[in-house]
C-alpha cells in the first residue's frame, strides 16, 4: 500500500548504473534505417562522418544493458535522482481515488529531461578529440541541454534555432549563449540548404537539422548531436524510467496502471515508458502505457507508419517510422519540442506493435490543466509536459466517476519558467487551437518517397 510521503528519491547506492535497451526484450526487431540513395540498410560506416563510435554502436546494439560511463554519472549527480513525487493536492482538487506521481526532469541544468543524453553525446565526443558540436533546436530546450554539456567537456557548441523560436523566445537563446554557445536563426545564410530559403521563413526542425548536418558532415572535428528520434538519445533517456520504476516500488506501490508522457520526437515518452514496458513484458506490471502529442502534430494518430527522412533536406538516413512528411511546416503552436514532422523508429515500432497507445490533443486543454496543476503543485510545466498532464487528468477524473484507483505515473519532462509567453497568450484568451487539416496532411505526405 502507498505510504504518506509526497516526495520520493534514491539513495546513491540504488542510481541506475546501465541504460536499458528495449529491443532486446521485443517480440520482433524494428526495420533497419535505409541510406537515401541506395535503399539498402545503413552501416556504421555512413553514420560515422557525424557520430562517434560509441553512439554508433548504441544506435544498432541488441544488448539489453549499457553501463553509463563514470563520468557521465557524475554529471548526472549533479541533478539525479530527479524526484517522483506524489501529486496529493492535485488528486484533492480532482477530488480523485487515482494515485498520481510525476516524474519530474526540470531540476536538471537545462530544464528539461534533455541534459540525460546532452551530457552522454558530448562525453562520447569528447574522448574521441571532437572539438566542435553543430545541433538545431526548436523551443531551445535542446540547444540549452547540450550547450551546457559541452561546457563541462570543453567542445565548442552551435546551435541552429528554428526562426520562429528564435524570433518569439530571445531569452532560450540567451541561456544558450550563457552556457557558451553559439546560436544562428535557420533558416541561415551559413549552409547551402539554408541559402535556398527567404530570410524570414519560419523554419521547421526538419530544415535546422539538414543545415546542422551539412556542416557537420564537412568538417572532420566536427560533428553532430540530435536532441531525440534515434535509438541512442532514448536509450540515454531511460534512466528516467529506470528511476521512476524503483521510486514507485519504494513508494509502496505494486506497479503502474497508466504510463504517460508527452512525445514529439519520442525521447522524453520512452525514457519514462520503455522501462515499464519492460516489466509489462515480463508479467511483473501490467501499465497501458499512453503517448499524447498535439492535435496540431499528430504523428502517431494521423500520420503514416512507413520509411522518411528525419530532415526536411533528405540528408539522413530512411527510418521506418509514423510520419507527416518530412516538408511538413506545424503550426506555430507553443508546445515547441512537439513540433517534428515524425516520431522516433523505436516508439513507432511500439505503437506499431500495438504495445503503447497513442491520443493527441488540443493546446486549449493542456493550458488549462497545466495551471490547475500550477495551483496545486507549484510547478509550471513545460507546454509539452502539459499534455501528457490533461491525458493524467482525464483518467484521473474517470477515477473519480468510477470510484477506481489506479496508479498513474505521469512525465513532467521540464519546467515553462521561459515559456511565460505561452501562459499569458492562454490567460488572457488568445491562444487559439488549430488542429492540422486533411489537406495539409495530404500535400505533405504526398512527398513522402516511395520505397520498394
Ligand atoms: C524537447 C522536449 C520535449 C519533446 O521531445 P521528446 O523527444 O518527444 O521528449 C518534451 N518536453 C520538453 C520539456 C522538451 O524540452
Amino acid at each position: 500500500m502507498a505510504d504518506d510521503r509526497i516526495r520520493i528519491t534514491l539513495d546513491e547506492s540504488e542510481m541506475p548504473t546501465h541504460w536499458y535497451n528495449v529491443v532486446a526484450d521485443l517480440p520482433t526487431p524494428p526495420p533497419p534505417p535505409l541510406h537515401p540513395a541506395t535503399h539498402e540498410p545503413v552501416g556504421p560506416d555512413d553514420l560515422a562522418p557525424l557520430f562517434p563510435p560509441e553512439l554508433i554502436a548504441q544506435e544498432v546494439t541488441t544488448e539489453r544493458h549499457v553501463e553509463i560511463p563514470a563520468a557521465v554519472r557524475d554529471v548526472y549527480r549533479q541533478y539525479r535522482p530527479s524526484p517522483l513525487v506524489r501529486a496529493r493536492r492535485w488528486e484533492q482538487k480532482l477530488g480523485t481515488s487515482a494515485r498520481i506521481y510525476y516524474k519530474y526532469e526540470g531540476v536538471s541544468p537545462a530544464g528539461s529531461h534533455k541534459t540525460n543524453t546532452s551530457v552522454p553525446q558530448v562525453y562520447y565526443n569528447a574522448i574521441n578529440g571532437i572539438t566542435r558540436l553543430t545541433t538545431e533546436t526548436g523551443a531551445g530546450q535542446w540547444g540549452t541541454a547540450l550547450a551546457y554539456a559541452c561546457a563541462l567537456f570543453g567542445v565548442e557548441c552551435e546551435v541552429w534555432q528554428v526562426g520562429a523560436s528564435y524570433d518569439s523566445k530571445p531569452q532560450r537563446r540567451t541561456l544558450i549563449e550563457v552556457f557558451g554557445g553559439t546560436v544562428h536563426r535557420s533558416p541561415s545564410a551559413l549552409t547551402e540548404f539554408g541559402k535556398g530559403f527567404d530570410v524570414d521563413h519560419p523554419g521547421s526542425l526538419g530544415i535546422a537539422i539538414t543545415e546542422a548536418v551539412e556542416l557537420a558532415a564537412q568538417d572532420e572535428s566536427t560533428k553532430y548531436a540530435l536532441g531525440s528520434v534515434l535509438n541512442h538519445v532514448l536509450l540515454h533517456q531511460t534512466v528516467i524510467g529506470e528511476e521512476a520504476v524503483l521510486q514507485l516500488a519504494k513508494a509502496g506501490e505494486a506497479g503502474a496502471d497508466l504510463v504517460i508522457g508527452c512525445a514529439g520526437g519520442g525521447s522524453n515518452f520512452a525514457g519514462l515508458a520503455f522501462p515499464f514496458l519492460r516489466e509489462k513484458l515480463a508479467g511483473r506490471q501490467d501499465p497501458r502505457i499512453v503517448a499524447v502529442e498535439p492535435s496540431s502534430c499528430p504523428t502517431l494518430t494521423r500520420g503514416e507508419y512507413r520509411y522518411d527522412f528525419g530532415d526536411t533536406g533528405g540528408m539522413t538516413p530512411l527510418m521506418k517510422m509514423y510520419t507527416l512528411g518530412h516538408d511538413f511546416v506545424p503550426s506555430t503552436i507553443h508546445a515547441g519540442g512537439l513540433r517534428y514532422h515524425a516520431m522516433a523508429p523505436l516508439v513507432s515500432h511500439v505503437a506499431h506493435e500495438g504495445l503503447i497507445e497513442a491520443v493527441a490533443l488540443h493546446q486549449s486543454e493542456c493550458f488549462e490543466t497545466a495551471t490547475e496543476f500550477a495551483r496545486t503543485e507549484g510547478i509550471v510545466a513545460a507546454p509539452e509536459s502539459s499534455h501528457a498532464l490533461a491525458q493524467a487528468r482525464r483518467a484521473a477524473v474517470a477515477a473519480a466517476e468510477s470510484g477506481e484507483e489506479p496508479v498513474i505515473v505521469v512525465g513532467l519532462s521540464g519546467h515553462g519558467l521561459l515559456e511565460l509567453g505561452a501562459y499569458d497568450t492562454f490567460l488572457h484568451g488568445r491562444l487559439e487551437d488549430d488542429p492540422l487539416s486533411d489537406d495539409d496532411l495530404a500535400t505533405s505526405l504526398a512527398a513522402v518517397p516511395e520505397v520498394r
